[in-house]
């Protein structure tokens, strides 16, 4: 049969970088939904939909393709946006735009049918508690938000952006207070989730424990 694999957390935590390549080891299809809601508060800033319209911007959620690979990167309306989507403007966007329950509405449904079709590791913030509540293995990674402050301010300085460490690491606080104090769908561990602390493991120690668990 298919299988779930569920990986959620705050910002930082590593869950993407390790996510995919538990997938790739796995020989398993990646699915970032982060991607997914960035690419719409992409398009909405680009567009200059106030942010704070919920109706607005929960419509444009429906009048958006938004197609996330690997292999391709992310694209919205047949534009290559992989780029785009990793601004401090975007970041800042996002957690607005991914509160609205009518955004959520739309995405959830296209991870969703993603994972009707295939196998798939999916990391996010509700992956685990809500999108793939069956989900197989659930994992929730955390670490110390100044390791993760680090962990961020490092791969925007190795894409070329300029950041000081204070700046990223108050974007990184007020959007997992948003993320955490949202009423649709907050960022919570599943109940049955086993929780990973990875302020003192790297990238492939993390990725390790994580297919031990797969492959029980
Ligand atoms: O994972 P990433 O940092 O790219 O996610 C960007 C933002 O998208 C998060 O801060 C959160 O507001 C939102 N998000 C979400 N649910 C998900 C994935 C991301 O609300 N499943």
């Amino acid at each position: 049969g298919s299988r779930q694999i569920a990986i959620d957390g705050p910002a930082g935590s590593g869950k993407s970088t390790v996510a995919k390549k538990v997938a790739e080891r796995l020989g398993i299809f990646y699915l970032d939904t982060g991607a997914m809601y960035r690419a719409l508060a992409y398009k909405a800033v680009k567009n200059k939909v106030p942010l704070t319209d919920e109706e607005l911007v929960s419509r444009l959620a429906y009048e958006t393709d938004i197609y996330f690979s690997k292999e391709r990167g992310v694209w919205c309306d047949g534009e290559d946006v992989t780029q785009a989507i990793r601004t401090p403007e975007v970041s800042r966007a996002v957690s607005l735009v991914a509160s609205y329950p009518g955004v959520r509405k739309r995405l959830v449904e296209l991870q969703q049918a993603e994972a009707e079709r295939r196998s798939i590791v999916m990391d996010g913030r509700d992956i685990g508690t809500h999108v793939l509540p069956q989900a197989g293995l659930k994992i929730f990674l955390t670490a110390e938000p100044e390791v993760r402050a680090r962990r961020r301010w490092q791969e925007l300085k190795s894409s070329g952006k300029e950041a000081s460490l204070a700046e990223v690491v108050r974007d990184l606080e007020e959007r997992d207070r948003q993320d955490r104090n949202r009423v649709a769908s907050p960022l919570r561990a599943a109940p049955d989730a086993v929780i990973l602390d990875t302020t003192r493991l790297d990238i492939e120690e993390t990725v390790a424990r994580i297919l031990d668990m797969a492959r029980g």
